[in-house]
């Protein structure tokens, strides 16, 4: 099993592409008891109701969580990964479990990384930017600093 991407920060929450084999969609068939009234109109008392299931992922980081999962083809899901910021850095599995209960593991396929030295993560877009730092101590004057990623309107001042 690989995963696309495999490398996350701490924090990140972000669409994850499984890619592997055997994965399955099931469709259950089952029967139900029709109401009176359209009993008496159909001359039939039960009628056939589907339901389908889907495999199910989850990561072995700490406190990591795996939704919106979404059926490709039998070698692809697609999902959204969560990581909390508390997560430890290292490499962990992710294991998918089929309807049937089969399971398909991946070890080791995803690496939770530090932070680089001196960056922190945009609060809203996630993008990496110089931390904060040097705040002169008697400076009277308000500093800020702005998310580089343009399309982000993230900033923060920070009166010294
Ligand atoms: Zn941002």
């Amino acid at each position: 099993m690989t995963i696309v991407p495999n490398q996350f920060f701490p924090g990140d929450s972000k669409p994850l592409l499984v890619q592997g084999a055997g994965f399955q969609k099931e469709r259950r068939e089952y029967d139900v008891e029709v109401s009176e009234e359209l009993e008496r109109r159909t001359k039939r008392w039960r009628e056939k109701k589907y339901e389908t299931f889907l495999p199910s992922v989850i990561c072995s980081a700490p406190g990591a969580t795996i939704s919106n999962i979404e059926f490709v083809s039998p070698v692809a899901l697609r999902a959204t990964i969560s990581i909390p910021k508390t997560c430890p850095i290292g490499n962990y599995d992710i294991v998918v479990t089929n309807p049937d209960g089969a399971q398909i593991v991946g070890s080791n396929v995803l690496q939770i990384q530090s932070l680089p030295n001196g960056q922190i993560k945009c609060r809203k877009c996630s993008v990496l930017m110089p931390k904060p730092v040097d705040i002169p101590k008697n400076a009277a004057e308000r500093k800020t600093w702005f998310c580089p990623n343009p399309a982000c309107n993230w900033h923060q001042s920070i009166t010294p």
